[in-house]
């Protein structure tokens, strides 16, 4: 391919890709495929063809084909799982991170990458006013920073019962104790049994009628203790009373970790960080751009108040490769990545610490919108809508699960299906920049419109 295909090539993706965008800012797609285009994705069943194919090609049945297939998470009218959209801005950084495909993992890798991904990482800690001189590593996850930061923990309560994990393994080591909610996010869970702590092992502390740890249950802790708390609880997003737990939890020596997938994000506004209040005496805490910060996928971050406790569990010098401590190479799992921090960067100078605030308040002030008009109607609301979820139940499971198949195969918006104290409900989730009122307006009328009467036989 000579230098001007390349370049055409690019631009006919960057077309394609415009002209997308451009179709969720008129509102015309539909936010979950339709059952035809998800039947098209069959012509993806090719073999492997022996002969390349052209470029060209590619890009145009990946436009054309793919590209009724995929769900709109970018349109205001998706309340799916708290994934948000992308900022324009975010996108945008994105695109040129790509062509200058950077490996950030030190600054002899990419001095650029190094510098932009430190300046983000620390107006992360100041816009969630986390303890500055934390470290901040940008994972793929919030999964994979729990992983991280759960590592650390774990190599630092073992060093302090003289055991070093990294020589001697863990056959032998003395006992950590794992302390986590009984609401704890599946994928901390996940994390837990990577590390290989038994689930069996794991003491679970009951949860009040919110979804909040119950304080006065937990149990007796100790500098053998690992304890996972919770900021935004996926259902009814509500927050661990981390004012009673946490600094009873340090002065027994034990190690907290926070999941503030979106929830951490609470605080970056004057109105809502009451929330969480004292969540900043923790030792790690992890949280996603890819959520409520509305940055593209794979964009988190795993934060650390004892930078070393991270760097050292973390490093990965190599003969030929070292770095500083706050090389990202050694504050995250991978080697080699790209520079995922460039978009956070980027959406934080935007937004500044004020955009930040309303993009946080404009999605909560929407769900409780939201909530008031549903609960004046036949729908239950059965959360306090303390944050950006709003979940929802009709008269009996079934109802609840038709209302929401009849929605959501309209096409015109899309929320997902939960279960909430063992019944159906459905979660509508306000993450996007891009929704406004009028959004809300048009999906209580949505979930209003009566269900079809059953035919009278
Ligand atoms: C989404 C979520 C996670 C996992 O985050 P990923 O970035 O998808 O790995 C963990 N905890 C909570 C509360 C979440 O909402």
């Amino acid at each position: 391919m000579t230098s001007d295909d390349e370049i055409a090539l690019l631009a006919d993706a960057d077309r394609r890709a415009r002209a997308w965008t451009a179709g969720i800012g008129r509102g015309e797609r539909r936010v979950f495929p339709s059952t035809e285009s998800v039947a098209r994705l069959d012509s993806f069943a090719e073999p492997f063809p022996t002969a390349g194919r052209p470029a060209a090609e590619t890009i145009a049945m990946l436009d054309e084909i793919a590209g009724a297939g995929v769900v709109a998470s970018n349109d205001p009218r998706y309340f799916g799982y708290v994934v948000g959209s992308t900022l324009p801005v975010a996108a945008a950084a994105e695109r040129i991170a790509s062509a200058w495909d950077q490996c950030a993992s030190s600054f002899d890798n990419s001095p650029a990458a190094h510098v932009l991904e430190t300046r983000a990482g620390r107006w992360v800690l100041d816009a969630l006013d986390l303890p500055t001189g934390s470290a901040v590593g940008f994972t793929t996850s919030a999964t994979a920073g729990a992983v991280t930061a759960l590592t650390a923990a774990r190599r630092r309560l073992l060093e302090r019962q003289d055991w070093d994990v990294d020589r001697r393994g863990l056959a032998g080591a003395p006992r950590i104790r794992v302390v986590i909610s009984a609401q704890a996010h599946i994928t901390v869970v996940r994390a837990l049994r990577v590390l290989g702590f038994g689930l069996d092992t794991i003491e679970r502390v009951p949860v009040d009628e919110y979804g909040r740890v119950d304080a006065t249950q937990m149990p007796e802790l100790d500098d053998t203790t690992l304890v996972v708390l919770q900021a935004g609880e996926v259902n009814t997003g509500e927050f661990d009373p981390f004012d009673d737990v946490i600094p009873a939890a340090r002065r027994a020596g034990s190690w907290v970790h926070v999941d503030g997938a979106f929830g951490l994000w609470a605080r970056a506004s004057r109105t809502h960080r009451h929330l969480t209040s004292g969540i900043d005496g923790a030792d790690s805490w992890t949280t996603d751009g890819h959520k409520w910060l509305n940055t593209p996928y794979d964009s988190a971050m795993v934060i650390v108040r004892d930078a070393p406790a991270l760097s050292d569990a973390m490093n990965s010098d190599a003969s030929y490769l070292t770095g500083t401590a706050d090389s990202q190479k050694n504050l995250t799992l991978e080697f080699s990545r790209r520079a995922r921090g460039i978009p956070v960067w980027a959406a934080l100078r935007t937004l500044g610490s004020e955009g930040v605030e309303d993009l946080v308040d404009t999605c909560i002030a929407n769900a409780q919108y939201a909530a008031v008009r549903l609960r004046g109607s036949d729908l239950t609301v059965v959360n306090r809508c303390v944050l950006n979820q709003v979940l929802v139940r009709a008269d009996t499971p079934d109802q609840t699960v038709a209302v929401r198949e009849r929605v959501v195969h309209g096409g015109r918006t899309w929320f997902g299906p939960s279960v909430w104290q063992d019944q159906p409900a459905f979660r509508i989730s306000v993450s996007s920049w891009r929704t406004r009122r009028s959004h809300m307006d048009d999906l209580v009328t949505e979930l209003l419109t009566p269900l079809p009467r059953a035919p009278q036989t």
